[in-house]
């Protein structure tokens, strides 16, 4: 039976990890970060919290780190753990870039020095990508951050490829565009959309505040981009991929489809901070700008060309934006029904 150790179960994609690995025949160790309360709600969600071996994992802690690594004794490590929030980023930059940066190398010396021979993911992002070069965006795009959490990822992105090419170890960082679900932690803009008008919708809040509606991401489903992460730990060599879904939507663009979901009709008047969501069925303000939702440095357009991993990993998503908000609208509106 294969070992996997998965850093930041508690997060979306590791529910989703956890989920396909057990599927597939793993005996998974969970690694979550000392709590006064637990986060481990995503598991049950999904029906699985008994069956993962929960550990202590702090990526700011090297004899931790080291300590969860003897413990477990995995065959693959996949490093989910993060301060994973853009906004927060410019709040906590060296925070951050601890966690998300260092902490990558703090794991990577720690399978150098334990065993060199297990099977090492980074989660990278297409933050790196910030301040974009070129559309759409693959493996060979050059880099340009435009936030403390995209050079943090930076940092543990070019680690990870040191590792591979210093001390030959199966080491891979996956390049993934934003990836959503029902599971999506409520600071993201997708999810803050789909509760948000599904509150509205029932009548438990009256507007959602947002900052700007026309960048641009390609948002896929997280239960497809597990999969890819699984892939990449399982091929003949260690590389880097690219995970998108080769398709671009602004935020108004997703605003515009959960309300058609929640059959609002929506309309927009205003320009700028002035800009406001009607629903014309109504006449009422849905949607209001606020200065404080805005980014200090944007990255206004992300567009990701996943054809290798396609083509050298079979890879494949399954999921339609339409089918990603719907799954999302469908979810919040139950819970908040219960
Ligand atoms: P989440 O924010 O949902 O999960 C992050 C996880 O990291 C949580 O389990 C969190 O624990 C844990 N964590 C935070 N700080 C620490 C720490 N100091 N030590 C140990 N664990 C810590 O992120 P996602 O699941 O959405 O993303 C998974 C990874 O993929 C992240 O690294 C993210 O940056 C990256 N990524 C995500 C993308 C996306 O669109 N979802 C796109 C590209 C990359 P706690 O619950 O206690 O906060
Ligand atoms: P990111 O791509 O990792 O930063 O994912 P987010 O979901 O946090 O943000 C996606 C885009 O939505 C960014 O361009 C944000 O500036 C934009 N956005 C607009 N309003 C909001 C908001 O209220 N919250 C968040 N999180 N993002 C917003």
């Amino acid at each position: 039976m294969k070992k996997a150790l998965i850093t930041g179960i508690s997060g979306q994609d590791g529910a989703y990890l956890a989920q396909h690995l057990l599927k597939n025949g793993y005996k998974v160790f969970g690694g979550e970060r000392r709590n006064a309360s637990s986060t481990l709600w995503r598991l049950d969600a999904l029906n699985i919290l008994n069956d993962v071996e929960i550990i202590d994992f702090e990526l700011a802690e090297f004899t931790n780190i080291m300590r969860a690594i003897e413990y477990s004794q995995p065959d693959e490590i996949y490093n989910l753990a993060a301060q994973s929030f853009v906004g927060a980023s410019f709040d906590l930059p060296i925070m951050t870039s601890d966690v998300s940066g260092v902490g990558v190398a703090r794991i990577l010396e720690c399978i150098r020095k334990i065993n060199p021979n297990i099977r090492f993911y980074q989660a990278s992002t297409s933050e790196m990508f910030g301040k974009v070069a070129e559309v759409p965006q693959s493996e060979n795009t050059p880099f340009y951050p435009r936030s403390p959490y995209g050079v943090a990822k930076l940092f543990g992105h070019w680690m990870t490829i040191n590792y591979r090419e210093a001390y030959d170890i199966f080491a891979c960082s996956g390049i993934l565009f934003n990836h959503e679900s029902p599971l999506r932690g409520h600071q993201f803009v997708t999810k803050k959309i789909t509760i948000g008008l599904s509150r509205i919708k029932l009548g438990l809040q009256d507007k959602l505040e947002l900052g700007n509606l026309d960048s641009k991401r390609d948002w896929g489903f997280a239960g497809d981009y597990v999969k890819g992460m699984h892939l990449m730990l399982n091929h003949s060599h260690s590389d880097d991929y690219v995970l998108s879904s080769n398709e671009t939507y602004s935020v108004r663009d997703f605003i515009q489809a959960a309300c058609d979901k929640l059959e609002f009709n929506l309309e927009w008047i205003g320009t700028g901070l002035e800009e406001k969501g009607i629903n014309s069925k109504t006449g009422k303000e849905i949607i209001t700008i606020n200065k404080k939702f805005f980014r200090p440095t944007e990255v206004d357009l992300l567009h990701g060309d996943s054809s290798k991993a396609r083509k050298v990993l079979n890879w494949t998503t399954e999921t339609s934006f339409d089918d990603l908000v719907s799954m999302m609208i469908e979810f919040d509106l139950n819970s908040l029904k219960k």
